[in-house]
Order: C-alpha cells, then sequence, then structure tokens
C-alpha cells in the first residue's frame, strides 16, 4: 500500500560527482536505516495535498490511532503544535502557496501530548515544471522537549524538597498578580519561618534538618489545594501563594492549620523532634498591587508573628508599616547619637549579702534623644543589633566605663554588658585588652556580662572567645540566667566567675505559692559546686533581702539598693565609707492593676455595690463601702462575678476605701479591655 520513492535524495547525489553513480538501491538503502532507527520520517503529498508516501514507522503510528493517512489530506491528518501560535497560519500558508519551510512543530490530530515533531517541506515540480505537490522530512521533537522541560524543572524546582523555588515562586506571583486585572480576584501571600529549626540544625546536625525540612514540605502539601503554589525560598523558610479568592478569613483559617500541624511532633530515624511555625499574611490588592510591596508586607506580618512570641500568623496592617518606618527612623538617628553625645551611662551598684558594701556598679547605656526623651536600652539595643552598630555602640561602653572605673577605688569592680554580636568579633579580645590598658584598670575589675545568645553561635568559636577574655584576665559573668534555653551544659564548659539569676525569679519569690525560691536555691548550690558566685537581679523590696540571704546568693543588685545612677552620683556615694541601706518597699508585694469595676461586697449580712479600684493576686482596693477601721480583720465576701464568691478579710479602711486580702489567688476575672 505504501509507494516507496525517494526524490527528496536526488539532492545528495548532485553534491558528489562519485555519488552521481550510485545505484538507486543505495539511496533506498540509506533511506532505510533513517527510517529505522526512527531518527525521523519522510512524507510526500501529490498537487492536491493528499498523502501518498509516509515512513512506515509514521504509518503505524497513525494506523494506531485509528487514521489511514494515505490518500488523506495531510492537514487533516497532522496539525500544528497549539504552543506555536503562528504556525497554523504559516503552514498551510506554505502549502497553498507552494513555498517550502523547516521546523514547524506539528502533532497527530486526535493527540496532543504523546508526539510532536518538527517537520520540514518544499514543493517538487515535473521535468516540464509542472507542480506535483510537497515533500519533505520530519524529526522528533519530544525528547528535545522532554529535555528542556527537564531542564525547567531544575530551574525551578527546589533541589531537597521538589517544591517550586523562589524564582519560581517570583514568577507566579507576578503573573498572579497581573491576571488580576479582568477583576477582583484577591492574591494572598504566605511566609512562613519555621520556629526553632535553627536550634535543631546547630544541635543535631545538617542531615536531621534535611530530612525535617522534607517532612514539613510534604505536611504543607498535603495543606494546601491545587491551585495554591507552594515553594521554599531557602534555609526554613516558606511560601505559598494562593491565587483565588483568597479572602483574609480563609487566609487566616490556612494558616492557623498550618501552625497547628507542623507544630505536631516529628519522627526522624526514630527520634521524636518539634519545631513550630510563625505566619505573615498579605493580601493583594489591600496590602500593595506588585510583587515587591506584597513581599515586604508578608514580611513584616512574619516579623510582627515572631514578635508576638512565635506560633501565630500575622496579617499585614497599615501600623506595621508605620513602626517599621519609625525603626528606619530610630536605626538613622542611631547612627548620629554617639557622635551627637546622646549617649550616656548610668551605673547600678551591686551589693556583697554578707558585707552589704557596694563591690561593684553595673553600667548601662542611655540614650538621651534629642527630639524623643531618654530611649531604654530594651528597646534601641536590639536595633543596634540589627543594623550593625552594636560593634561601635558596645566599644564605646567598654572604653567609657573602664575609664570611669579608673577613678573608682581599686575593690570596686564595673560590670559591662556584651552583645553575642561583640562576642562573635574575633578581634574583641584586642579591644578588651586595649579599654584596660587605655584606662590601666586592672584586668579583674572589668566584668563582662553575656547572655546565653553567644551560645548560639558555633562551640568552638565561643570556647577560643572564652580562653582568650580569661587570658587576658578579666570575669565573666553569666547575665539573665533562667530566661533563656537550657544552660547547664553551658555552664559546666564555660570559665563563668558569675551567675545573675533573671529577675523574673526574684519577682514573686516571696509568695508562698510560687516555686521561684525554690529554682534560686538550686541555681544558687549549682553555682557554689561549680564555684561561681550569684546575683540575684531585681531585687525590690527590703523582705526580699533577707529571703535572697537565706537562699544563698553572694551578690545582691535591684532597686532596693538603688537604680542606675549617672556618673556623678556613684563619685559622691564612693567618699561615703559607711554601709548601704536599702530603700524602696519593706514588703514585696504582688503588681497591682488598675481596674473600674464594680462588684457586690457581703459583710456582716449586709449586701453593698461597690467599685474595685485594683487589683492584684491576693488583694482588692474597694471603693463604696462603709467600712471603719474597727472592720479590719473581719471576714467579708466580695462577689466578683455573678453568683461567685470570695472570701477576704479586711486590710485596712479609710476615707470610704478599704483593702481587702485573699488568702487564695484570685482568678483573673477581668478581661484586658476593662483594665
Ligand atoms: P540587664 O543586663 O539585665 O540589666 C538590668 C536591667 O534591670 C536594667 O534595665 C536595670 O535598670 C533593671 N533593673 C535593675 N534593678 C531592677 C529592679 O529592682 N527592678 C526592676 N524592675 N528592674 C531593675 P535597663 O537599664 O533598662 O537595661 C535593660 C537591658 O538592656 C539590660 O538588661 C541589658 O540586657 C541591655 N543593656 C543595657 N546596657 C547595655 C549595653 O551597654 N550593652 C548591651 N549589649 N546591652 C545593654
Ligand atoms: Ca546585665
Ligand atoms: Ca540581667
Amino acid at each position: 500500500m505504501l509507494r516507496r520513492i525517494a526524490p527528496a535524495f536526488s539532492s545528495f547525489s548532485k553534491a558528489n560527482r562519485a555519488e552521481q553513480t550510485l545505484p538507486v538501491s543505495r539511496a533506498d538503502r540509506l533511506v532505510s536505516v533513517y527510517e529505522e532507527q526512527s531518527a525521523g520520517w519522510f512524507w510526500e503529498t501529490d498537487a492536491a495535498g493528499q498523502i501518498t508516501y509516509l515512513s512506515p514507522q509514521i504509518c503505524a503510528i497513525l494506523v494506531a490511532h485509528g487514521l489511514d493517512p494515505i490518500g488523506a489530506k495531510f492537514v487533516a491528518i497532522f496539525h500544528p503544535d497549539a504552543s506555536a501560535q503562528d504556525v497554523q497560519r504559516s503552514l498551510s500558508y506554505n502549502l497553498t502557496t507552494k513555498t517550502a519551510f523547516t521546523g514547524f512543530p506539528i502533532r497527530i490530530v486526535s493527540d496532543t501530548t504523546n508526539f510532536l515533531w518538527a517537520i520540514s517541506g518544499r514543493p517538487y515540480f515535473d521535468a516540464a515544471g509542472v507542480y506535483r505537490g510537497f515533500m519533505g522530512s520530519a524529526a522528533d521533537l519530544m525528547d528535545k522537549r522532554n529535555s528542556q522541560t527537564e531542564i525547567r524543572r531544575l530551574a525551578y524546582s527546589d533541589g531537597l524538597t521538589g517544591l517550586a523555588n523562589r524564582a519560581m515562586l517570583n514568577s507566579w506571583l507576578e503573573q498572579s498578580l497581573l491576571s488580576r486585572s479582568s477583576g477582583f480576584n484577591p492574591t494572598a501571600l504566605m511566609l512562613m519561618d519555621l520556629d526553632k529549626f535553627k536550634y535543631v540544625n546547630d544541635t543535631l546536625g545538617h542531615q536531621t534538618g534535611d530530612a525535617l525540612l522534607q517532612q514539613v514540605a510534604g505536611r504543607l502539601q498535603r495543606l494546601t489545594s491545587d491551585t495554591a503554589l507552594l515553594g521554599r525560598l531557602g534555609g526554613d523558610e516558606f511560601q505559598i501563594i494562593v491565587p483565588q479568592d483568597s479572602s483574609r478569613a480563609e487566609a487566616s483559617g490556612l494558616a492557623r492549620s498550618i501552625i497547628a500541624s507542623l507544630s505536631q511532633p516529628y519522627d526522624i530515624d526514630g527520634m521524636a523532634i518539634q519545631i513550630g511555625c510563625s505566619i505573615g499574611i498579605a493580601i493583594a490588592p489591600e496590602h500593595g498591587g506588585t510583587p515587591d510591596e506584597l513581599v515586604r508586607n508578608a514580611d513584616l506580618a512574619l516579623y510582627a508573628a515572631k514578635d508576638a512570641g512565635r506560633g501565630v500568623h500575622r496579617v499585614f496592617t497599615d501600623n506595621l508599616l508605620i513602626a517599621a518606618q519609625s525603626r528606619r527612623q530610630m536605626e538613622d538617628d542611631l547612627r548620629d547619637a554617639l557622635a551627637k553625645g546622646e549617649m550616656h551611662l548610668a551605673y547600678q551598684p551591686i551589693v556583697s549579702t554578707q558585707s552589704t558594701k557596694i563591690v561593684g556598679y553595673e553600667a548601662l547605656l542611655r540614650w538621651k534623644h534629642s527630639k524623643f526623651g531618654l530611649i531604654g536600652p530594651d528597646q534601641f539595643i536590639p536595633v543596634a543589633e540589627e543594623c550593625g552598630l552594636i560593634e561601635a555602640l558596645g566599644e564605646w561602653v567598654l572604653r567609657t566605663a573602664a575609664n570611669d572605673a579608673a577613678h573608682w577605688p581599686d575593690t570596686v569592680r564595673v560590670a559591662v554588658n556584651v552583645s553575642p554580636i561583640q562576642f562573635s568579633n574575633p578581634q574583641f579580645p584586642k579591644i578588651v585588652a586595649s579599654a584596660l590598658a587605655t584606662s590601666r584598670i586592672l584586668p579583674d575589675r572589668l566584668e563582662l556580662e553575656i547572655t546565653e545568645g553567644v551560645f548560639l553561635n558555633t562551640d568552638t568559636h565561643s570556647s577560643q572567645m572564652f580562653k582568650a577574655l580569661k587570658n587576658i584576665g578579666v570575669r565573666l559573668a553569666l547575665d539573665d540566667f533562667g530566661t533563656g534555653y537550657s544552660s547547664l551544659g553551658y555552664l559546666q564548659n564555660a570559665p563563668f566567675d558569675k551567675i545573675k539569676i533573671d529577675k523574673s525569679f526574684v519577682r514573686g519569690a516571696m509568695s508562698s505559692d510560687s516555686k521561684n525560691a525554690l529554682i534560686i536555691a538550686a541555681i544558687v548550690s549549682l553555682a557554689d559546686a561549680l564555684g561561681m558566685e550569684t546575683t540575684a537581679e531585681g531585687v525590690e523590696a527590703q523582705d526580699e533581702i533577707t529571703l535572697i540571704r537565706k537562699l544563698g546568693c553572694s551578690h545582691i543588685q535591684g532597686f532596693v539598693y538603688g537604680r542606675p545612677m549617672p556618673l556623678e552620683s556613684v563619685m559622691t556615694s564612693m567618699g561615703d565609707p559607711s554601709l548601704v541601706q536599702p530603700i524602696g518597699y519593706s514588703i514585696s508585694r504582688d503588681p497591682r492593676v488598675k481596674v473600674f469595676r464594680s462588684a457586690k461586697l457581703l459583710h456582716s449580712a449586709r449586701e453593698t455595690e461597690i467599685q474595685i479600684r485594683n487589683i492584684s493576686k491576693h488583694g482588692l482596693m474597694i471603693e463604696g463601702a462603709t467600712l471603719h477601721p474597727d472592720d479590719i480583720g473581719k471576714e467579708v465576701f466580695v462577689e466578683l462575678l455573678e453568683g461567685q464568691r470570695w472570701s477576704g478579710n479586711i486590710r485596712w479602711a479609710h476615707k470610704g476605701k478599704a483593702g481587702v486580702y485573699f488568702e487564695i489567688s484570685l482568678p483573673n476575672v477581668f478581661p484586658e479591655s476593662t483594665r
């Protein structure tokens, strides 16, 4: 049924004289070899465009598709590939205008996926110059296309998780924002950051970290719909683009289920690992119409989620942008603050529990902003750390404190706070040595306060740093102990001279239902065993001094012995050799919260409507009851909530006001808004 001719190859022979003598059977053989190797196929039509010849293997394929090609119109069997839009026109154009063509992608009419060829052809004419039809060849494109797809896939996917990568996410976001022009069709952008991932990676190794990321990717894939694009930006950062009609409520709902799912334990080689996830969301067009704007705003929302304690999601609001802008302003102002002389140090006394003498001062940085007044270090130190200014600020603090201490008695030390960023600078020991040399104070009089943050850097570095500093002879204190990670391991390996017990443990240590006193006692015995001193921070009341002494802390620092004060005040008190006197409240008390709220007082079989003015864990200040000094000590009931009464005692009564004390803790019955 197939008519085999090989006119296309007559051109071969023209190139070479010797070839011209080749028998036709040779050309036939070459054609056969070419066809059999499936490298391509030949085709021929008559003047009417009907197929008169096709190589056997393409015929077989067409027959398998239920087509009978010989005699059929070429354009009824083959279609231009849809991806090449202008080919449709050009192919029929070339066929009708009888012009040659090369490399047009075509497919079988009934099959749009499996076969793809690049077809070439030219018209042929008989000896009289009459048009007889088209003939040509076709080459397989599928292999080439597949490898291009593979290259594309590799370029656009994340090698570790197989999810989309940053490049892919960017182009998707651009596309989904562009296609919105047809109508209102919000795009939600969700940025995710894993909490504690760095810790897992640093402590359990990269292999475990990689396995963890793969499991995270798997969970995310199960949670996101097919219309969303999920990808990894790098590290432990993931992104989801939800392109269609993603309302705020839906995005929040998805964020909540992601956080819940990712916080479940992971099993990695039989080890249970738990991490968390924070998410920031921005929705177009409300939160930005361009990819850049949307990404920035989702990023700000992510920052807010981390700020809120992590493990939550936040949707962008304008306030976040305003806060970021004022932070930028702070950064700018901070850059000039030193040069403008806006920084100074305040010194807070550190008192020995044994001798009740001041044995040192902690230098605390203060910023007097020309416009905004005094700004606390809790506000600007993190900014300085983030924008790289902490090195310069920290060095200034170190040098200034050492110079100031040079004017103090030799028995009084100075303590300086050191940021983990300063600590990770290999030049830091040199800076310390230089500050000591300039001020000419003995190394042993300088105490560097370091937080657990320094251990998050790789441990080899921190142990070298410890060694270098101990060689210089300065003292080292572990600050804010108990607020960070599990610190016992650090204590064993680092040469600390002192542990500073964080004020959160001292707070409330006096109250009977608190375990804080037990914790302080445990820290003290640990420190004793390791030959370290202990400072209790944040001691405010005099009865706390007694307790701290009883618990065995060697030093006390807190408002009870003095607030941070300017250098001049330190110098005047230095002349006074007497022991320091505690100041401040004699009795520690629970923090009070101001409220404005009515309740009922039941007292001597009477019921009175009262106003509550402030509340603490064990007490209320009330107004409106007619109570007299001889009521002091009497039992009363206060109905804080409908039908719920608490029994307490009158502590004092004066001018229509009274204090009621409760043996058991009061519940937290006031919502934040009424406070
Ligand atoms: P810190 O090192 O824990 O310093 C003690 C903080 O507790 C000081 O706050 C001090 O004023 C406050 N404080 C002391 N006694 C009491 C008390 O009895 N009750 C209460 N409620 N608070 C008390 P400040 O000066 O605001 O400093 C806050 C933090 O800023 C410091 O915490 C320290 O981490 C950081 N910081 C201060 N100066 C520097 C510095 O020069 N460099 C670095 N890197 N950080 C600094
Ligand atoms: Ca400190
Ligand atoms: Ca501290």
